[in-house]
């Protein structure tokens, strides 16, 4: 797992405001120097100049978060969404979704209409900021010509493996190309032709003219279009030439008036060539000052999970998960199956902080903020998810009546539930034994426990099958201790467990899901599919009390003494409820021996 360190919690009180952090200090200086005041906020060419709703008011930031339709977006996305939305609504300013949809073979409408989804999910609203950089592909087409004709870009002829050779490395600078000095006619008519279809994939790359002999790599000549001939999810066939990744997003940062682009570390060597554009082009004139200033921090690394989409995609199309939103996925259409809630994504996110430095973050601090924001909004619930039959020999057989459950023990103002009690009732496998261990105060023969909100029953026996197997529990009632009826609680017991009247239950289908890898990096000592947890998935059928049986889908529930449940927004019907375990009550890992 590196040299870095794991971070396995860290608790500040929950309803802190948002922690100071190093970008929020940055944007504080800036706001107090009044840096963005001079933005006029339209700009020529820019579109930003069409685009309804670009403020007035110089007094704001703009952030934007900017995924590529490549994929569905995962957990540490949501770390990159909440810190670039939470900004925005903390100092009163605006964040863009924007699409950096530049890769036409790799990206599709699906993948956008995900994206969309799950940003709403998350509580975010882009408030009519929705743009794509494809939107700005005459702009930057043009941009470019400009360059060429001021002799900062040139189109170079050399194929892919020279231009690679001529690159240099860390050790060594780089070669010009021999087409590095073609007059700018020549260049301006390149491109032209490539624009329109002339030229075949790999003929040509329009370069940035900056410095081949200079230490960052990145400034040695960077493409800035390739030519494609490939379908655009948007643009169809428009275009044959596709910008880079470097060209196209300062640039749609500038003309969108982003403040602050806020993008992971790895892009920390990237950020002079990203200066070197918006320079180059606020010198000529084509974009306006003050620009936008790139911001790195950490990225999100979880344990037990991977987050790079080519595993993601691999797991999804090698079927080892039922899909983009199996429950285990760590993608956030996934997590929403699971159970997780937003607010929890939000309380992690305001948790784990931001940082320059690299960590790692342990699963178990995510469980903590679903448990945190479940057990305050989730109702309690009964379910056995392992029934064995208990008989009250001397309750009558066709006697029922009502007991009162606590909807949530924390909560009285959400009042009770009628949880109906006859003779046969449905337990816990495990709350009965034959041979006690030390310490064990539920059922086993002779000893007492209360039925929770019921009575008091003293076990009698068991019945068993050829095979020795425990078929059915016996005890005896004692009337006088019903829960809430005065004097119930005049015997005094040590176990507490709870039931389900068998002739009232409701049956149903439970998936019991749990991490989806066995070790906390997946992958770093073998291939990472070989790290799949065997166990993460189990299907059982359990005996729910008859409250669950019209759970609405998504409806969540703290199941007692097993942990939070959520109604299957896919399977679950309400009359026939399908559960998944969002989260176990205690984290089992942490203390657990290595598996
Ligand atoms: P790739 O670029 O390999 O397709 P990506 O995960 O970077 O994958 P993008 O769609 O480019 O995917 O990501 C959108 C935004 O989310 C980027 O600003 C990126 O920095 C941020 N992001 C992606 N992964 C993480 C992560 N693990 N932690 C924090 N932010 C992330
Ligand atoms: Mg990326």
């Amino acid at each position: 797992m590196s040299d870095t360190s794991t971070i396995k919690s860290k608790k500040p009180a929950p309803q802190a405001p948002s922690a100071s952090n190093f970008i929020r200090s940055i944007i504080e200086t800036d706001l107090a120097a009044g840096k963005h005041a001079a933005r006029t906020w339209g700009g020529k060419p820019g579109p930003a100049a069409t685009h309804a709703g670009a403020p007035p008011d110089p007094a704001k930031i703009r952030t934007r978060f900017p995924p590529e339709p490549n994929g569905y977006l995962h957990i540490g996305h949501a770390k990159s969404i909440c810190l670039n939305f939470g900004l925005a609504r903390d100092y009163g300013g605006f964040c863009h979704l924007r699409f950096d949809d530049t890769n036409p073979e790799k990206e599709e409408q699906e993948y956008v209409d995900s994206i969309l989804d799950a940003v709403r999910w998350l509580g975010f609203d882009w408030g009519g900021h929705l743009y794509y950089a494809s939107d700005y592909f005459e702009h930057l087409y043009g941009f470019a010509e400009n360059l060429i004709e001021r002799g900062l870009a040139y189109v170079d002829s050399q194929s892919a493996e020279e231009m690679r050779a001529n690159r240099g490395s860390f050790a060594e600078i780089g070669k010009n190309s021999p087409y590095r000095d073609r007059p700018a006619a020549e260049n301006l008519r390149l491109l032209r032709e490539m624009r329109g279809g002339t030229h075949a994939d790999g003929a040509h790359v329009l370069r940035a003219k900056i410095d081949m002999a200079s230490p960052n790599i990145n400034l040695r000549d960077p493409a800035m279009y390739r030519i494609r001939h490939a379908a655009h999810h948007r643009t169809g066939d428009k275009w044959c030439i596709y910008p880079t990744y470097d060209w196209a997003h300062g640039v749609s940062d500038a003309l969108e008036n982003i403040t602050h682009s806020i993008c992971t570390l790895e892009f920390e060597d990237h950020r002079p060539l990203y200066d070197w554009f918006n320079e180059r082009l606020a010198e000529g004139g084509q974009l306006q000052r003050p620009l936008p200033q790139q911001i790195e921090f950490a990225r999100l690394n979880l344990t037990y999970v991977v987050l790079s989409k080519r595993k993601l995609i691999q797991l999804v199309e090698e079927k080892h998960v039922d899909g983009w939103d199996d429950p285990r996925m760590p993608t956030l259409v996934g997590a929403r199956r699971r159970g997780y809630t937003p607010e929890s994504f939000h309380l992690f996110a305001e948790r784990i902080g931001v940082s320059k430095a690299d960590s790692w973050i342990d699963y178990s601090v995510l469980e903590d903020c679903v448990r945190e924001d479940l057990n305050q909004r989730a109702e309690r619930r009964i379910a056995v998810l392992d029934p064995v039959k208990l008989v009250i020999d001397n309750y009558p057989e066709n006697q029922e009546e009502e007991c009162h459950a606590p909807n949530h023990p924390q909560k009285p103002e959400l009042g009770k539930r009628v949880v109906p009690f006859s003779n046969e009732l449905w337990i816990e496998r495990e709350d009965f034994t034959e041979t006690p261990p030390k310490g064990y105060f539920r059922l086993f023969p002779g000893n007492s426990v209360r039925l929770r909100y019921g009575y008091v029953v003293k076990c009698t026996g068991c019945e068993k099958d050829a095979r020795g197997n425990v078929t059915a529990v016996h005890c005896e009632y004692a009337p006088d201790t019903k829960s809430g009826t005065p004097g119930a609680d005049k015997v005094k017991v040590k176990g507490n467990i709870h039931w389900i009247s068998a002739r009232h239950a409701c049956t149903a289908e439970v998936r019991l899901y749990d991490r989806l890898f066995k070790v906390p990096n997946p992958g770093a000592e073998r291939d990472f599919l070989e790290d799949l947890n065997p166990d993460s998935k189990k299907i059982i059928t359990a005996r729910l009390e008859p409250a669950v049986k019209n759970a609405k889908l998504e409806e969540r529930f703290q199941f007692e003494r097993h942990g939070y449940f959520v109604a299957d927004l896919r399977d679950s019907k309400p009359g026939a409820p399908v559960f998944n375990r969002a989260v176990t009550l205690r984290d089992s890992w942490s203390a657990a021996p290595k598996r």
